[in-house]
């Protein structure tokens, strides 16, 4: 059963910013939040429904940046004709999140806000480079991946900041995505890149706390015995810490096989 809230609907950003505080929570897909207020782990007294407002759910593009609102959906991010133009990679991690009632009802706001360690965006975002834009009464800020994701379900984001947009410089890098999935949510997944500046991007996430970053000059100078080294997976029902090391050095040299050959 979900505990007692009240729920107020916006139509307006300025508005959500006035009702945001620790208390009083944004509500997007609900695919997390409603689940974690069901078992008890979060209980704000209320939430502030995103969903009437479309200045979130824009996409656009600018000279420098294609611009994603926190509010969009999964399927509304792969849908989107500039994302399927200038980001078939993200295109492609967005038609495998989850499972159907996910893509169509979580956002890609909501993921990033909840962190949960397992998440196909969190990783490719940050092989993309991305930032994200908080904003609240105060003003606002603009931070870069590694900067906002601290943890599992940690972000740098203050109680009264709204994810507005996520940003991926343009152009947007190309390369290859790969993940395994036994369960609803990835074990292991790996984006290799090769970023306009030329150089070759490996990110490692789900089975990390946080994504973890490689970058090289080339290809080979990506070393996938050393990526295994650095994570330190736990056993859970996906698999035994061991497994998920070997899986992880695996997935890492098949993504850099994909992104050398040929990329998306
Ligand atoms: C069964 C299942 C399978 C999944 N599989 C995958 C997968 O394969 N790959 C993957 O990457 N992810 C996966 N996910 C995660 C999924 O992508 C997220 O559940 C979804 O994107 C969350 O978005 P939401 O709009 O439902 O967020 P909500 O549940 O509405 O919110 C989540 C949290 O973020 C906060 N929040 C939401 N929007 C904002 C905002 N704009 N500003 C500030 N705070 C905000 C809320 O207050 C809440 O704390 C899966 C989830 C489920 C339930």
């Amino acid at each position: 059963m979900l505990p007692e809230f009240t729920l107020s609907r916006p139509a307006d950003i300025d508005e959500v910013l006035r009702e945001l505080n620790a208390d009083v929570v944004p509500y997007a897909g609900g695919t997390e939040l409603l689940l974690a207020m069901k078992m008890g782990l979060l209980v704000p007294s209320g939430l502030v429904d995103l969903k009437r407002i479309p200045a979130l759910r824009e996409i656009s593009a600018s000279e420098s940046a294609i611009v994603i609102g926190a509010g969009a959906t999964h399927d509304e991010v792969a849908r989107h004709e500039l994302i399927q133009a200038h980001a078939p990679l993200l295109v492609q991690v967005e038609q495998n999140v989850g499972n159907a009632r996910v893509r169509s009802q979580g956002t890609i706001g909501g993921n990033l806000c909840f962190a949960e360690p397992r998440s196909d965006l969190l990783a490719l975002l940050a092989a993309f480079d991305a930032t994200v834009l908080l904003r609240s009464v105060r003003g606002d800020r603009t931070l870069a991946m590694a900067e906002f994701v601290l943890g599992p379900y940690w972000t740098d984001r203050a109680e009264d900041e709204l994810l507005v947009s996520v940003a991926i410089p343009r152009p947007c890098p190309t390369g290859a995505y790969v993940k395994l999935q036994v369960t609803e949510r990835p074990t292991v997944g790996v984006a290799a890149v090769r970023t306009a500046a030329g150089r070759c991007r490996v990110v490692v996430g789900s089975v990390t706390e946080v994504p973890l970053v490689v970058a090289g000059a080339s290809w080979d100078d990506i070393d996938a015995d050393g990526i295994v080294a650095q994570v330190e997976p736990v056993s859970d029902i996906a698999g035994s810490a061991e497994y998920k090391k070997h899986i992880t050095g695996v997935y890492v040299r098949r993504a850099v096989a994909l992104a050398r050959d040929g990329a998306v």
